[in-house]
């Protein structure tokens, strides 16, 4: 254990492991699907405007989500008691209720009206497990490196996303607390 905290350990890890695997259980429970209803086993979809969106492994979003742990990593660092593992395990446990919150019906519902994500229908378990994965990665990040180089990934990101699909976990985030008609005719249009 370094001086400074900043080790994350097996044990956070491993309950990391546990919890991604109960939400899969739960996300099943609720009726989702595993993948994409095409069949096709590519393990990517780079194109957000199509029904294979969320539904493979790896799409867009996969980026947004990395800094999903990025930020959770900064915020988390407000509670000073606790360690690295901990502030890992509880970023998990917070991306995972995202996750379950977001194939939640009323959100879906909420992503249809007023996002550019007309035809979503929520993610797929197996999307939703690697959208974990990403937070994981994101926060491990930012463990790792600087606070600049966290601040460099945030914004690189978001420009990238905002050139290339015209969303950004930003935009995002606005668009599904208040609706913005003109963002989300320059989203669809
Ligand atoms: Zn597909």
């Amino acid at each position: 254990m370094q001086a400074s905290g900043r080790t994350v350990r097996r044990w956070a890890a491993w309950w990391a492991f546990g919890l991604i695997v109960a939400m899969a259980i739960l996300l099943s429970a609720m009726g989702r699907r595993f993948w994409c209803e095409c069949g096709s086993w590519v393990p990517w979809s780079w194109d957000i405007w199509t029904s294979h969106n969320s539904q493979h492994l790896i799409d867009p979003y996969f980026f947004s989500h990395v800094l999903h742990g990025v930020l959770f990593f900064f915020a988390l660092r407000l509670v000073p008691r606790w360690d690295s593992s901990t502030r890992f395990v509880i970023a998990v446990l917070l991306e995972v209720g995202w996750e379950i919150l977001e194939n939640s019906p009323l959100i879906i519902q909420r992503y249809r009206e007023s996002t550019m994500a007309v035809g979503y229908t929520g993610d797929s378990i197996a999307n939703s497990i690697t959208d974990v994965v990403a937070c994981a990665l994101g926060f491990m990040f930012a463990t790792h490196y600087s606070w600049k180089a966290s601040i460099g990934l945030l914004l690189a990101t978001e420009v990238l996303m905002l050139v290339t699909i015209r969303d950004s976990l930003l935009l995002n985030i606005v668009m599904l607390i208040t609706p913005i008609p003109a963002i989300q005719q320059w989203q669809t249009g």
